[in-house]
């Protein structure tokens, strides 16, 4: 089954990488709600954070931990949003798991 965030993670789909390492991609999002819209992909493809628990704890927490390091490249540590949309009815369009982050502005009043 194609997903499209797996052909970005593999190179096949060029996409406006923001940030790279051994463990997650971090690319612009291509329809961005803030000045800032960055969107960190796991390499390891899971469909939402309903299968978060099935990676491992070294790729989970390497997942979380590269969002101050995608804020860091991004200069937008002081101020910025993660959201994380699971199922359709909370707006998941790509059922590969990822984190927006949007900052750049003013990105208070969502939640
Ligand atoms: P979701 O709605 O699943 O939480 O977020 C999916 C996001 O991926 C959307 O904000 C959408 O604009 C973005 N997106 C979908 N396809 C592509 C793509 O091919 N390239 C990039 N850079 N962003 C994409
Ligand atoms: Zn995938």
């Amino acid at each position: 089954m194609s997903c499209v965030f797996c052909e970005i993670v593999s190179g096949r789909v060029s996409a406006q990488k923001a940030y790279e390492d051994t463990h997650v991609v971090a690319i612009h999002d291509i329809h961005p709600q803030a000045p800032v819209h960055v969107l960190i992909i796991p390499k390891i493809h899971r469909a939402s954070l309903n299968e978060f628990d099935e990676m491992d704890s070294n790729q989970a927490g390497e997942l979380l931990m590269s969002i101050p390091r995608v804020a860091r490249a991004l200069n937008i540590s002081g101020a910025y949003k993660t959201v994380i949309n699971t199922g359709a009815e909370a707006g998941q369009t790509v059922f590969h798991l990822h984190v927006h982050i949007l900052g750049g502005g003013k990105v208070s009043g969502l939640v």
